[in-house]
């Protein structure tokens, strides 16, 4: 008999495992704390109204794992192109940028300034590989990097940029490369809606539909919700048993845990060392608050996201979902998703629902002027636990010496944005999944071999 995988979490990382051991026919069982799956990649509804756990897109990135999602999903997954903008001091500018925008927007003095020191950040040979300041300085100079970067980042993070690592920059940087800006000057606004961030699948009836699908394919049997993990015991060299709801004891064969990693190590028992612990409480993670607003209005704006780098407004960044997929939002009304990012000690994350909508709502209406106030029909505040890893300089130390530490667990993976501290997205939970489960089915006993 092949081993039993105990899955910890219930989110896109653990579905997809659940997704490909049943595809192997290999034996699993996913915990999941909440009463439902798909962790922060679900679609939530407000009435009439859904909206996703922040602005989601299903990136096509790996065509294995895109044609997979695709069978998964029929002809619900569409693909969209709709490109998103950056909301600075008043005026939209498309993004990915585009030279021609940024020409029309800053005028030719501040664009060939602009353009100067990207090339001197080239040439003079400053090194990027520091923080992410010094990157953001070297690839794209003082005035790009300052204005669409810095500030923006910073908002997105809580923390100076020279205290971050160069991989926040995640796959954002795509719109802001060099290479691009040549792309699009030569080949023009196709090249750049075609190939980056423009354009990108997208389920109807919103992401959480990929999760659903997920789950359906790990079927019911396979899936305890309401099943919080509160202990994991082990005996120094293999995990032994997790503990549910602070009751109940599982013995395990096989473990995959895709929980935040810290709160991992805080529940085994008998505790790591205690270095292993100090490095853990120096990771750290972003919470977003969403604030939903429902409007008795067609549409607000026409892009897929939009980013807003300025400190003084609370939000970074703002979608519509009906923009994705017509079906969000009931004919002729749309919604407005305000994305805040916080930590869990901040004011923000503690402010109460009415507060946060006030806040929202008095930049969108006075400051911002993007609707009016008898427009609002309904409002949603939403709370992301865990939504990003903050990858702060320093991190890959600790992480290393909390992985050397879990090595020696023979029946224990990692996996999951939290669960490996990667900045990573669905795609990439997909990858993991299906070479997790290509470990164990090489392990799986062929039949009449005896065994
Ligand atoms: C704002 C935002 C925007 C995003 N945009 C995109 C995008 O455009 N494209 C994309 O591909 N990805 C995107 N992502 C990322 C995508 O949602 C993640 O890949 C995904 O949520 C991470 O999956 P996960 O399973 O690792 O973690 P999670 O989704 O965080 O799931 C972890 C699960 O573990 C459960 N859990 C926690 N503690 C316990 C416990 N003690 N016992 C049992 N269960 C527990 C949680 O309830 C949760 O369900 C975005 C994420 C966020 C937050």
């Amino acid at each position: 008999m092949a081993s039993h995988i105990t899955i910890l979490g219930g989110g896109p990382a653990a579905l997809s495992i659940g997704y490909y051991a049943r595809k192997q026919s290999l034996p699993f069982t996913i915990y999941e704390a909440k009463a439902g799956t798909g962790g922060n990649s679900v679609t939530l509804r407000h009435g009439d109204f859904l909206f996703d756990s922040g602005a989601h897109r299903f990136h096509d990135k790996n065509p294995e794992i895109t044609r997979e999602i695709q069978l998964l999903m029929g002809s619900g997954l569409k693909r969209i192109t709709i490109p998103s903008k950056i909301y600075d001091n008043g005026v939209f500018i498309k993004f990915p940028l585009s030279s021609m925008d940024l020409l029309r927007n800053m005028g030719p003095f501040v664009f060939a300034r602009a353009a100067i020191e990207v090339l001197r950040a080239r040439l003079t040979g400053r090194n990027g590989e520091g923080n992410f300041k010094d990157f953001a300085l070297h690839a794209y100079g003082n005035i790009i990097a300052g204005r669409f970067l810095l500030n923006y980042s910073e908002k997105l993070w809580g923390m100076p940029c020279n205290r971050l690592s160069p991989g926040i920059a995640g796959k954002r940087l795509e719109g802001l490369d060099l290479k691009s800006f040549v792309m699009d000057s030569l080949l023009g606004s196709r090249f750049r809606v075609e190939h980056m961030e423009g354009s990108f699948f997208y389920p109807e009836g919103g992401i959480g539909a990929i999760s659903r699908q997920l789950s359906d394919v790990c079927t019911k049997e396979n899936i305890r919700t309401n099943a919080r993990i509160t202990k994991v015991l082990h005996d120094n060299s293999r995990i032994c048993a997790v503990e549910v709801n602070e009751t109940e004891r599982i013995v395990t064969d096989e473990v995959v845990s895709t929980l935040p990693i810290d709160f991992f190590l805080d529940i085994m028992e008998p505790k790591p060392p205690e270095d292993v612990i100090l490095a853990s409480r120096g990771l750290h993670y972003r919470n977003v608050i969403l604030v939903a607003l429902f409007l008795d209005r067609e549409s607000v704006t026409d892009a897929a996201t939009v980013y807003f780098p300025d400190s003084d407004i609370p939000f970074t960044r703002i979608y519509e979902p009906r923009n994705r997929d017509g079906t969000m939002s009931p004919r002729g009304k749309t919604s407005l998703v305000a994305e805040i990012p916080c930590q869990r000690e901040d004011d923000v994350w503690n402010m109460g629902d009415d507060m946060l909508v006030r806040l929202v709502r008095t930049k969108l209406v006075d400051d911002i002027g993007w609707i009016r106030e008898n427009e609002i029909t309904g409002t949603s505040v939403n709370r992301l636990d865990h939504a990003y890893p903050i990858l702060e300089m320093g991190f890959e130390e600790k992480l290393r010496e909390i992985n050397d530490y879990l090595r020696r667990f023979h029946n224990l993976k990692l996996s999951g944005r939290n669960g490996r501290f990667i900045y990573s997205w669905i795609h990439n939970m997909m990858v993991l999944g299906r070479d997790i489960v290509r470990e164990y089915d090489a392990r799986k006993p062929v039949r009449g071999s005896g065994e």
